[in-house]
């Protein structure tokens, strides 16, 4: 059985894009140069940024991102300083490339996971999405992390173009030796913004039966193969509560420009609730997306509403079947064998 992760404001989480530069070109890439920036942060830079989050009295939990955070020629140093000043994990997200020799540069108990993206069961399903040659990349480097005792994650970001092969990841999972699975969904912001359609039939994002039948059932299965599995819960039932974790949570997704933003759905617009100059971290002026965040909507989450409302559907009176949870609500499924 799955269970909610509940928001929590007794951790931090941070989700620190040191660049953004990348080597592929992902069809659904979230990155956004315009709001987000081009430059690669300095290793000095990082660190310095990374000490105005952490916390000594509440866990704090790193995730570094780019763009490809591998193709950074300091992410090891930057690795072994957030150790260092005490985040409790750290996470490093990547197309798979693993550039810079970063295997050998960091050992498996210098990070908790090293998190793969493949979005697809099979190559051509996968590089129809990030491009030629990136499945074989990506499993190759995989199988080197397993091979060397790192921990591994796999995020399989779900669209009407490739939920058709999510029934045949178990036994690809199991196969490669992951000890974790995401199933993200899709979000209409970066270039699925500019590629996504409000046709029924060029919709990317799955529709709430689809997922609600098919997510849950491939979780069990994962879970059964000795495999947790975390995906987002997007559709919420009659009784279960909405809350926004812009409100009731602590999430920090940083750029390398220096803006600071509480919410993933915000990330196309100057909507950012901090800014980091020098080395500081000051409130940005409203309007903001905290002003946002207040506001309650019968459809749930008020940014879904704005940026991406392909996913609702309302009764003949106009009310929504059903409302839409904070993007950063998760199921855990965990692992069932030992
Ligand atoms: S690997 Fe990630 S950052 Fe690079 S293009 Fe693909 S989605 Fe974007
Ligand atoms: S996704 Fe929606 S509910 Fe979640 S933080 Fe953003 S505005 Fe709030």
């Amino acid at each position: 059985m799955s269970e909610t992760v509940a928001f929590s404001k007794h951790s931090v989480n941070v989700f620190f894009h040191i660049l953004t530069k990348c080597n592929l070109t992902c069809s659904h890439c979230y990155i956004n140069p315009v709001q987000h920036g081009t430059n690669t942060l300095s290793v000095d830079t990082i660190t310095a940024w990374l000490k105005i989050f952490v916390n000594k009295t509440r866990n704090a939990n790193l995730i570094l991102l780019g763009g490809e955070p591998t193709l950074h020629p300091d992410l090891a140093k930057c690795v072994k300083a957030a150790r260092a000043m005490g985040y409790a994990s750290i996470t490093i997200d990547t197309n798979g490339y693993l550039f810079h020799d970063i295997l050998n540069k960091i050992k498996p108990d210098d990070i908790d996971f090293l998190s793969f993206s493949l979005d697809g069961a099979t190559a051509k399903t996968n590089d129809q999405i990030r491009g030629n040659g990136c499945y074989d990349q990506c499993v190759s480097g995989i199988r080197q992390a397993v091979n060397r005792g790192f921990k591994t994650s796999l995020i399989f970001t779900v669209s009407n173009e490739n939920i058709h092969e999510l029934h045949m990841m178990p036994p690809l999972l199991r196969h490669l030796g992951v000890n974790r699975f995401f199933i993200q969904v899709i979000g209409i912001r970066g270039k699925s913004r500019d590629t996504s359609s409000t046709l029924e039939s060029e919709k990317l994002q799955v529709d709430c039966n689809t997922w609600m039948t098919l997510i849950p059932s491939v979780a069990e299965q994962v879970a059964d193969l000795g495999i947790t599995v975390i995906y987002p819960k997007v559709f919420l039932n009659d009784n279960e509560i909405f809350e926004c974790a812009g409100q009731v949570a602590d999430n920090y997704f940083i750029f390398p420009n220096g803006r600071v933003y509480r919410c993933p759905l915000c990330e196309d617009y100057p909507l950012h609730s901090f800014e980091i100059i020098d080395n500081i971290l000051v409130p940005k002026e409203k309007i903001n997306e905290q002003d946002l965040f207040a506001l309650n909507i019968p459809e749930g989450c008020v940014m879904n509403k704005l940026v991406q409302p392909g996913n609702l559907s309302y009764g003949d009176d106009g009310t929504p079947d059903y409302k839409i949870a904070c993007c950063l609500l998760k199921e855990e499924v965990v692992s069932r064998k030992s």
